[in-house]
Order: structure tokens, then sequence, then C-alpha cells
């Protein structure tokens, strides 16, 4: 029934675009977690890999991940471009930031530092705060380790992860020119034990824009969001 809801609920968003399995990346509760690919042309594209929705109750994070895979759909892109919209199928379901195991995805990924600091932060600084647990260990979820597939496979030059609702790109990255928006302000934040930010780039030298989006943002600016597309790929200049 569950997989029926998510199956009904994608095609319905995504129209035509046929996405791909990736074995391992299914969800707790056994729903597939698919990815839509379209390749560049050329061999001088970057690879560029998006999540939507690490997050159960930021609908809108999976929206824009929808809207660049229509955009995809109709144009021959210079970037090979690989976008899993919705990285949290469970947490969708339920309308929870976690996951169905109460895991907050975003502090689960296994930094060096996630045995010392990652649930001790949680206690101390998130004063145990539900919407932020990290997991009983790096790594410990599924959801987790199909991010992590992906990036062993693809091998992408810069990763964007999705989310709501600060309004703010915020990146982990090499100096670079700031991507300008009326919707969203450029800002970096730093990372977290446990974030993908701090997995990405702190460990792997991989860039990573973290796009926070406002609930309205995309009603109000949708243009912008086909700009902050195109522009992506100079991140990983
Ligand atoms: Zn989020």
């Amino acid at each position: 029934m569950i997989h029926l809801f998510i199956g009904l609920l994608l095609s319905s968003l995504l129209g035509a675009a046929e996405l791909t399995e990736l074995s391992g990346c299914v969800s707790r509760d056994g729903v597939a977690i698919n990815y839509y690919q379209k390749d560049s042309l050329k061999t001088s594209g970057k690879k560029i890999l998006v999540f939507g929705q690490i997050h159960g109750d930021e609908p809108e994070s999976g929206r824009l991940a929808q809207l660049w895979i229509s955009r995809l759909e109709n144009l021959s892109p210079s970037n090979t471009w690989r976008i899993v919209p919705l990285l949290n199928p469970d947490g969708t379901k339920l309308k929870t930031r976690m996951n169905a195991n109460g895991v907050d995805l975003n502090r689960n990924f296994p930094t060096k530092d996630w045995s010392d600091i990652a649930l001790k932060q949680w206690e101390g600084y998130h004063k145990k705060n539900p919407r932020r647990y990290p997991g009983p260990h790096g790594g410990s979820e599924i959801e987790t380790r199909c991010v992590m597939k992906h990036i062993e496979e693809f091998k992408p030059d810069v990763v964007v992860s999705i989310h709501t609702p600060y309004g703010q790109l915020d990146f982990d990255g090499p100096r670079t020119k700031h991507i300008k928006m009326k919707a969203l302000p450029w800002k970096r934040l730093g990372t977290f034990p446990g974030s993908l930010g701090h997995y990405l780039w702190d460990e792997r030298k991989i860039p990573i824009l973290t796009i926070e989006l406002k609930p309205d943002s995309l009603d109000k600016y949708e243009s912008e969001f086909d700009y902050l597309q195109d522009q992506i790929s100079f991140l990983a200049d």
C-alpha cells in the first residue's frame, strides 16, 4: 500500500520522466528511492548530484527537484545531472523531518568525528531534540547509505541538497563567485558532525550547495530557479 501511495505520488508529480532504481536504495519501510539521470553529450560537462526531501516534512524541496527534472526532460544539458527527488519517502508519508526510525538523516553521515561528538552534541547543544537525533551510530540508516552509494558510484563534481525553510544558499566548497538571487541570499553556515556538508566538503573535498527554500520561494521567484540550476556547474570549477 505504501509502495503504491509513493509510486502514485511520484508519477503524478513527475509526469513522463523515467526514474531508475539503484540497488540497496530503499527506505526502512521498503519503498524504492529512485533517481532521474540525464547525461550531457559534452565530455567537458560536470557531474551534478541533487538530493530532494532528505527531510520528510519539507515538500517544497521535492518540488524544486521535480521542477529541475521536468526542465531537463526538454533540453540537452551541458552537464550530466542525477537527481534523487525523494530521499526520505517514509518521513514524507509520516510528515516528519526524520526517517521511520526517528533519525535526522542530515546528522547520520559517518564523519570522522561522529562517535566522539554527534551524540554528545545532540544531548547537550540540541537538548535531545528528537528532530536532530543523529541515530545510534554514523551511517546507521539505510537512506544515509543510499546517499553514500550515489556518491561512490556517480562520483559527482558538485552536490546539491535541497531543504526548507530558512531562505538562503549555503555553500561548502572552494572560494567561488556567489550566485546572486533575490529569493535566496548567499550565506555560509558551517557544518555539523554527521551532516552531509561535513561528510562531503570537509572530509572529501566535494563541494556542496545547500539550498534552503522559504515556503513561498518557488511560487514567488520561479524563473530564478532556472537561473540557479544553470549556475550550479560553475561551483565545481
Ligand atoms: Zn531540511
